[in-house]
C-alpha cells in the first residue's frame, strides 16, 4: 500500500520513479487539496520553499509558489539567473548547497537535462523538478493526468494523441512515461524529424501501445484527448531549422470539427500558434482549466515531500 512515507523527504525528479499506485495516490491527495485551496490550511506553516528558475516560466513557477503559500508556507527564490550568483559564475550545485541552508524544499528549472539529478545528488532537502532541459517535466505530467481523470473520469480506455514537438518537448516525455502506467493507446503525431525521443520509446516499450503519424487529420477522429505542444524554438540548433517546423500543426475550429464528440484539447502552454484563439470557446478546449490543476497537484507534491500531509 502506498502511503505518505513513500514521498517524505524525497525529491521529485522523473516520472520514471512513479508507478500507477503512486500516481493515483498523489492524485488522491490533490483531490483533498481542492477545497483547501479556498479554505486555506497551515499544513506547511513555518516551512519555506526556494523557487530557483534558471529558465523562463510563468505557470510552473507561479503555481509552485502559490501552492506553497496556500499550504501556509513561505517562498523565496529567483525567476532569472541573471540576478543570482550564477551570473558571477557560480555552479548550479554550489547554488543548491547554499540555498538549502535557507529553505526546506527547492522547486527548480534549468536548461541542463541533468540539472535536477545533479541538484538532488548534492542536496539534503527535496528537489522538485520543474523542467530540466528537454528531458522531463514530471510535475506537469502529474497535473496533466489529474486533469484528464477529472475530465474523462478515468485514464483507462482512452486514446490520447500527443502532437507537435515530441523530440524537444519535455512535457510529452514525462506524460508518455506517466500514461504508460495506464491502459491507454497513444497516437504520436509529429513531423518525422521531431518524433518522440528514443529513450522515452525504449523506456515505455511493452508498457503502452502507440502509433506514430505525421497527419493529425487522419487520427483526430480516434482521439479522446488531444495534447498539443509548442515547437520548442529555444532547443533548435538554428532559427532556420525552427522555421521549417514552426507551423507544423495549427488547430482551428475546422480541425476541431473533425474530432470525435467529447474530445478534449489540452496544451501545457504557452501556445504560440498551435491553437487558434477561436478554439478557446469550444466546449472541448481544456487548456486554461488544465492550468488550475497545477495548484492542487503541486500542493500535494510539496506537502508530501515536506512530510506535512
Ligand atoms: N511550459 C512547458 C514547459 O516548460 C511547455 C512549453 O514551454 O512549451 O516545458
Amino acid at each position: 500500500m502506498v502511503g505518505p512515507s513513500r514521498f517524505k523527504g524525497k525529491s521529485f525528479i522523473s516520472m520514471r520513479d512513479y508507478n500507477r499506485d503512486e500516481i493515483d495516490f498523489i492524485h488522491g491527495v490533490a483531490d483533498e487539496m481542492m477545497p483547501l485551496e479556498a479554505e486555506g490550511t497551515d499544513m506547511a506553516k513555518g516551512r519555506v520553499m526556494g523557487a530557483l528558475f534558471f529558465e523562463p516560466s510563468t505557470r510552473t513557477r507561479l503555481s509552485f509558489e502559490s501552492a506553497m503559500l496556500r499550504l501556509g508556507g513561505g517562498v523565496t527564490g529567483f525567476a532569472d539567473p541573471g540576478v543570482s550568483s550564477a551570473k558571477k559564475g557560480e555552479t548550479m550545485e554550489d547554488t543548491i548547497k547554499t540555498v538549502e541552508n535557507y529553505v526546506d524544499i527547492i522547486a527548480m528549472r534549468h536548461p541542463d537535462e541533468w540539472s535536477s539529478r545533479k541538484a538532488a545528488a548534492v542536496a539534503s532537502i527535496p528537489i522538485l523538478n520543474g523542467g530540466s532541459g528537454s528531458w522531463e517535466h514530471p510535475t506537469q505530467a502529474v497535473l496533466d493526468m489529474h486533469c484528464i481523470k477529472h475530465a474523462k473520469g478515468s485514464l483507462d480506455g482512452l486514446t490520447v494523441g500527443l502532437c507537435g514537438d515530441l523530440l524537444y518537448g519535455r512535457t510529452v516525455h514525462s506524460l508518455m512515461i506517466g500514461l504508460s502506467n495506464y491502459d491507454v493507446k497513444l497516437k504520436l503525431i509529429s513531423p518525422k524529424k521531431l518524433a518522440m525521443r528514443e529513450d522515452v520509446i525504449k523506456y515505455t516499450e511493452g508498457k503502452v501501445e502507440w502509433e506514430a503519424t505525421e497527419d493529425l487529420t487522419k487520427v483526430i477522429g480516434d482521439l479522446d484527448v488531444l495534447y498539443a505542444t509548442r515547437i520548442q524554438k529555444e532547443r533548435f540548433p538554428s532559427e532556420e531549422e525552427y522555421k521549417r517546423f514552426a507551423d507544423a500543426y495549427i488547430i482551428d475550429n475546422k480541425m476541431m470539427a473533425k474530432a470525435k464528440k467529447g474530445m478534449v484539447l489540452m496544451h501545457p502552454l504557452p501556445r504560440v500558434n498551435e491553437i487558434a484563439t477561436e478554439v478557446d470557446s469550444h466546449p472541448g478546449a481544456l487548456y486554461f482549466k488544465q492550468v488550475h490543476h497545477g495548484i492542487w497537484v503541486r500542493m500535494a507534491i510539496i506537502a508530501l515531500a515536506l512530510g506535512v500531509y
